[in-house]
């Protein structure tokens, strides 16, 4: 049998891909050799947009309800000040959540699975088929081949549809930090994700699910090597550093063992050519300092679905996946480009620092603030000239 679409990965990129396509009436076949539920490295704040999204393809409630507590409110807290506020609404989403992968994953991949598309785990992609003129038309693995009209690649960060496809990368910044987290049952409060900005080490708190708390510490890549000689010793010295987090940490009881990753590259990848496509970490790859990649996941989702269901129904697919491929870029390169400004670790320069102090002075900016770091507000609107003038003007809080 030959397919519409075959989706290669099962997350937060491919799930949604499938989904969408397959309840658009196309015949998709979902591939991954993993098998669910299942967990990867990955923090897990979806934002409010990602929420919004959820929504708009009914699965909000699913996940609302997943067993992660409800977010009413961000802390950044710089040291000498502090941004905490409530993030702004988006869509009908009001609320950000961190639901373990474990969960979030396999909920996406039944609504894949429910919409029609045939699900198959435990199946490992090896390379693609291609026609006489170069064209992608399918793939292989151990043992089997199959056909489609496009081969999209939701196969993550090293992406063998990528590679099998020749996709180059480009706005390349090597990987600039190193994770490290833990998970903490009984640590209050619940319904506030915290950031804390200490210099040469951020810490953040993720309420999750099971009662638990995801602690999650990230050092520059300079010193990824010193910190890997001890790691649960520069842990604690990095929670040490905000007392307040280090009593509640202390009073908290570990659940499970150390994740750690440095292998968090900053790159877009070619994301289209004759026959293929690539969505998610696969196509975009950047630090979790933003903590975006799922909802940008999903943002792409839509997006590729979008622009592949009109080739499929009698529109040019390579013209639609060209038109996916330049939204992809427009959309998120200035956030790349964030992204690695926050992931170098460096002190804000004093025009930054008095912005964030205005901005923290003011809960409705810290709203709108939050706006930009959860992708709602454009970012090149948030820092144009006059916006930031408004804002050191002490017009801040104005309008939401
Ligand atoms: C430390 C850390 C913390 C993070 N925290 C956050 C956060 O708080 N919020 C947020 O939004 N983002 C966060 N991210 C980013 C987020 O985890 C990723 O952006 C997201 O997982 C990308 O999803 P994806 O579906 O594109 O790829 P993945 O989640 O990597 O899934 C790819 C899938 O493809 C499958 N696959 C791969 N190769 C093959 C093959 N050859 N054949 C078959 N299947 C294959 C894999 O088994 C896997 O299931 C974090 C990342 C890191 C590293």
């Amino acid at each position: 049998m030959s397919f519409d679409a075959i989706v290669v990965g099962a997350r937060v990129a491919g799930s949604p891909t499938a989904m969408l396509l397959a309840r658009a009436g196309h015949r998709v076949l979902l591939l991954d050799r993993a098998t669910f539920p299942s967990d990867v490295i990955s923090t897990h704040l979806v934002h409010v947009p990602g929420m919004a999204l959820l929504r708009s393809w009914g699965l909000h409630d699913a996940v609302a309800n997943a067993g992660a507590p409800r977010l009413a409110r961000f802390t950044m807290d710089f040291g000498p000040f502090v941004i905490s506020a409530p993030p702004p609404p988006s869509d009908g989403a009001a609320h950000p959540y961190c639901v373990r992968r474990t969960v979030l994953d396999a909920i996406l991949l039944d609504a894949a699975r429910s919409a029609g598309a045939e699900v198959r785990e435990g199946v490992t992609v090896e390379g693609l088929l291609r026609d006489a003129s170069g064209r992608v038309t399918g793939v292989r693995g151990d043992g089997f081949e199959e056909h489609a009209r496009i081969v999209i690649g939701a196969d993550g960060l090293r992406s063998v549809v990528a590679r099998e496809a020749g996709a180059g990368t480009y706005h390349d910044t090597p990987s600039l930090t190193a994770c490290y987290y833990a998970y903490y049952r009984g640590l209050l409060p619940r319904d506030n994700a915290e950031i804390y900005q200490l210099g040469d080490r951020a810490v953040v708190l993720f309420p999750t699910n099971d009662d638990a708390t995801c602690v999650f510490v990230a050092c520059p890549s300079a010193q990824f090597h010193d910190f890997r000689t001890d790691v649960e010793a520069h842990y604690a010295e990095a929670i040490s550093r905000v007392p307040s987090v280090a009593a509640r940490v202390a009073a908290a009881e570990r659940v499970g063992r150390m994740h750690a990753t440095a292998d968090v590259p900053n790159f877009f990848r070619t994301p289209a050519g004759p026959g293929w496509a690539l969505v998610g970490d696969a196509g975009y790859h950047k630090d979790p300092v933003m903590a975006a990649g799922i909802t940008d996941a999903f943002v792409s989702a839509q997006l590729l679905a979008d622009a592949v269901h009109s080739g499929l129904s009698g529109g040019d697919l390579d013209a639609a996946v060209q038109s996916y491929a330049q939204e992809r870029d427009r959309r998120f390169l200035p956030a790349l480009q964030l992204t690695c400004q926050l992931a170098s670790m460096e002190p804000p320069s004093p025009e930054m620092a008095a912005l964030f102090a205005t901005i923290a002075a003011s809960p409705a900016e810290s709203t709108r603030f939050f706006g930009v770091m959860q992708g709602s507000t454009p970012i090149a609107e948030y820092f144009a000239p006059d916006n930031l003038a408004r804002i050191m003007s002490g017009a801040a809080g104005a309008a939401i």
